[in-house]
């Protein structure tokens, strides 16, 4: 079996992102927080959804939190949004791990813009009930903290994922219900960083499309109606660069605001 370098270096990264959550549990202080909010080495770093809903319930933001957020806005917008999902969220792991597991086939499929419903959802509701919604339900910040503090019945919501993803709708919380993963399709959609397709080279073997976690957002490209994959669904994981064997497909940089 060929060996998919991009998935193969992403792996390494998911892996040294659970390391670096469970690190405070070892006593070990240059990371300090979770996904939500944190410190690497003193540099202040905010999810930007999680600053969203404080400035929603308070009115304001720290400016520590607001440069912090700035920072993370600014890195995801360069490298495409759902790189976050791709290359450092713990859950698109699990739901990676899953998805390798052989299973019959799942009774149908989900549409990708729930997550930006389910985003407008997040903020309508942290108005509402006065608290910060997903923060308090997010199995993001479940698993970091499970990484910290260890199993808690909290975990329960990783194990409804995973019963989902079995045997309802495959990848269904990263597809189609995370709207953290609904913030960030939507900054991916103006990334510089892109991957490239070149029609010429490509001999339609679908190899791509096969390894592709969100198929779809290849199809324009492969109906050759597009020498780039536009979606800011695209987490820039690689997968389809490292398979094609014919090197059709790249990353490459384009002018985010050319449609
Ligand atoms: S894997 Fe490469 S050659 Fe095969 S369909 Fe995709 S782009 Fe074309
Ligand atoms: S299009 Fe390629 S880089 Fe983007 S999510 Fe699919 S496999 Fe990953």
């Amino acid at each position: 079996m060929k060996v998919n370098r991009w998935t193969t270096g992403r792996r390494c990264v998911q892996i040294l992102m659970l390391l670096l959550l469970a690190t405070p549990a070892f006593g070990w202080t240059f990371f300090e927080g979770n996904l939500g909010a944190a410190a690497i080495v003193g540099l202040q770093l905010s999810d930007p959804l999680a600053a969203l809903q404080i400035l929603l319930l308070t009115g304001t933001l720290t400016a520590t939190m607001l440069s912090g957020t700035a920072i993370v806005v600014v890195f995801y917008g360069l490298f495409g949004g759902r790189v976050f999902c791709g290359w450092v969220c713990p859950v698109h792991l699990i739901t990676d791990l899953v998805d390798l597991l052989p299973w019959p086939k799942r009774l149908s499929s989900w549409s990708l813009e729930w997550k930006t419903t389910a985003l407008i959802v997040t903020v309508i509701m942290t108005v509402i009930l006065g608290i910060p919604v997903f923060e308090t339900v997010s199995p993001i910040g479940t698993t970091a903290r499970a990484l910290t503090f260890g199993v808690s019945s909290s975990l329960i919501i990783i194990v409804l994922i995973v019963i989902a993803e079995l045997v309802l709708v495959r990848r269904v919380w990263c597809r189609s219900l995370c709207p953290l993963g609904g913030f960030y399709y939507q900054l991916g959609r103006f990334s510089p960083l892109v991957v490239a397709y070149d029609t010429a080279k490509c001999s339609h073997c679908g190899e791509c499309r096969r390894v592709c976690f969100v198929p779809e957002v290849l199809a324009p490209s492969l109906k050759s109606q597009r020498n780039m994959v536009h979606s800011g669904e695209c987490t820039r994981c690689g997968a389809c660069v490292g398979i094609c064997p014919e090197k059709a497909l790249g990353f490459a940089l384009r002018n985010p605001f050319e449609r």
